[in-house]
């Protein structure tokens, strides 16, 4: 497979007046794909660290996560080529490429971020987000699969999509699916909900699992915090 460094398309963006990191484009609210994952584990976690704007220094783990991904970056860069997007997707037709880092935003559905790796083969697609561990928890199954959405939306591709998670650091991939109807009506329901949220008109349930809790960086202001 050849090595494609993608480069990232410019988009005209505002930021939102009140929410970090939220971005406004085509007129819609456009949040980080990555926010699905915190979701999943507790969504009290978004209103805290973007609503409120509270700051926690970062976890080892997150260090960790940080060091692996530069390190696969860096070795990844010093093979690749750089190309565009939709290059990349038209070359791969005839022949297999391997991307890290690939941004994919959809303005429709309000998602945007980087896909860990992506293979783009002749006859398929994998979108692969690399993970501490070896368990496919639902709030990292609705990352990867919003990752395939944007994806999806960016093309008139005929490829199906597989999405897959790896163990970070390894070549292990512990789970895939592919990304059909029923996976995109799934997503979209989590992405609505994660919309309503943003906009106001559902409030931020906090986890009920003091488990969840227990190693939280936001536990110690958390006034929810089940400890
Ligand atoms: S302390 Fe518990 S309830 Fe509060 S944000 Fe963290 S996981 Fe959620």
């Amino acid at each position: 497979m050849k090595n494609k460094l993608i480069l990232m398309q410019k988009y005209s963006q505002q930021n939102h007046p009140t929410i970090k990191s939220i971005q406004i484009i085509e007129g819609k609210n456009n949040f980080p794909i990555s926010w699905l994952n915190q979701q999943g584990y507790c969504e009290y976690q978004i209103y805290l660290e973007y609503m409120k704007g509270i700051k926690t220094p970062e976890t080892k783990s997150m260090r960790k996560g940080t060091d692996i991904h530069n390190e696969l970056e860096e070795k990844f860069i010093e093979s690749a080529t750089p190309a565009t997007f939709d290059d990349v997707v038209e070359m791969s037709k005839s022949e297999a490429t391997i991307s890290r880092e690939c941004f994919v935003i959809s303005a429709e559905d309000g998602i945007r971020g980087f896909i860990d790796e992506i293979w783009m083969m002749p006859n398929e697609i994998v979108i692969i987000d690399d993970k501490p561990g070896t368990r496919a928890y639902p709030s990292t199954i609705n990352q990867v699969r919003a990752y395939c959405l944007a994806f999806k939306n960016m093309t008139d591709d005929e490829r199906p999509i597989k999405g897959a998670l790896r163990e970070r650091g390894t070549e292990n991939i512990f789970w895939s699916e592919e990304f059909d109807e029923n996976a995109e009506k799934e997503i979209r329901y989590k992405i609505n909900r994660m919309h309503a949220l943003l906009d106001g008109q559902k409030p931020f349930i906090a986890t009920k699992n003091k488990n969840k809790c227990r190693p939280c960086r936001f536990s110690a202001c958390c006034k929810e915090c089940k400890l």
